[in-house]
């Protein structure tokens, strides 16, 4: 028996008398078939350190600890964690961090993995109400994650993995695919947690890039232009550059000067750029000196 198996959780979750938080996005999974599909689909063995955010009672934090070298699992819940001495109580290869995600330094904890060379993978079902905030703070903790295979509401899956020219393409397709590879590897029913969620789910994978998609000269300035482009998403690319730098003549002359290096049309919407024009549009702003 698994501890996702639906009578194995009810159990666990009447000894404890455990009631769910909905303020910390908990759905927990009781699908086995599903729990190994995500092991698989991240390919986990004995050469990944593994991260998970969110284990919950263990559902998938078992199937992880069968096969990773080590676990670190962050819960913010503090009533889970006699919950999870429990479940997992066979397991030596698991550790529970009682720590918000958020305010975890994760460059100092990596170094508590027994093997802190093995590539560290991050697989998880994740809060919902944070999914996008999880991934920014893991991105920007400059780890080399080798790979996230994630939970997520379908939605923000579709919008992470957007291409350019579709209504889900945006700053979040742009700031996660400037780093990593990222596919939806298969969609999840919302019957299969409890409580089940309002909305269907996608399990996302994300690879990371040897080197950024794109050189860019200054990357905050880049992906400041990239939020600047879809602030007004139906409004042209001119209107959402001088709705950001200004209407003055100067400025105007700037930006055509700008618009006409990279090769874009000012009458062009952001969704239409691709990464790379992004890329050409924030470097050609730069050097019309505007900032
Ligand atoms: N992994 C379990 C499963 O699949 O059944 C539970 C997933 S549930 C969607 C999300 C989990 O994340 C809950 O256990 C919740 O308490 C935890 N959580 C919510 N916010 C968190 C945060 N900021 N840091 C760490 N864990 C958090």
């Amino acid at each position: 028996m698994r501890i996702a198996d639906k009578a194995v959780t009810r159990a666990v979750l009447e000894r404890h008398g455990f009631t769910f938080k909905k303020s910390f996005g908990q759905n927990f999974l009781t699908d086995t078939n599903i729990l190994q599909k995500i092991v698989d689909t991240a390919e986990i063995d004995q050469n990944a350190n593994v991260i998970e955010i969110g284990p919950g009672i263990g559902a998938l934090t078992e199937f992880l600890a069968e096969s990773a070298a080590e676990v670190m699992a962050f819960e913010i819940d503090d009533r889970l964690i006699p919950i999870l001495a429990d479940t997992l109580r066979d397991f030596d290869n698991v550790k529970i961090v009682n720590e918000d995600i958020l305010k975890s330094d994760l460059q100092t904890r990596i170094k508590d993995f027994a093997n802190p060379d093995l590539p560290i993978k991050v697989v998880a079902n994740l809060p919902y109400y944070i999914t996008t905030p999880i991934l920014m703070h893991l991105i920007e903790s400059k780890i080399l994650f080798s790979e996230f295979v994630v939970m997520m509401q379908r939605e923000v899956a579709d919008r992470i993995s957007a291409e350019p020219n579709t209504k889900a393409y945006g700053s979040l397709s742009i700031a996660v695919q400037y780093y990593m590879e990222a596919k939806v590897a298969f969609i999840v029913p919302r019957t299969v947690f409890v409580p089940a969620p309002n909305v269907d789910s996608a399990i996302l994978k994300m690879v990371r890039r040897d080197q950024p998609l794109v050189k860019v000269q200054d990357e905050d300035f880049f992906f400041d232009i990239t939020k600047a482009a879809f602030v007004h998403r139906r409004k042209t690319l001119w209107n959402n550059l001088t709705n950001r730098f200004g209407k003055s003549e100067e400025v105007k002359a700037k930006l055509e000067q700008a618009l006409a290096a990279a090769d874009i049309k000012p009458t062009i919407r952001g969704e239409a750029l691709s990464i790379t024009d992004f890329a050409k549009l924030s470097d050609a702003l730069q050097e019309a000196d505007l900032k």
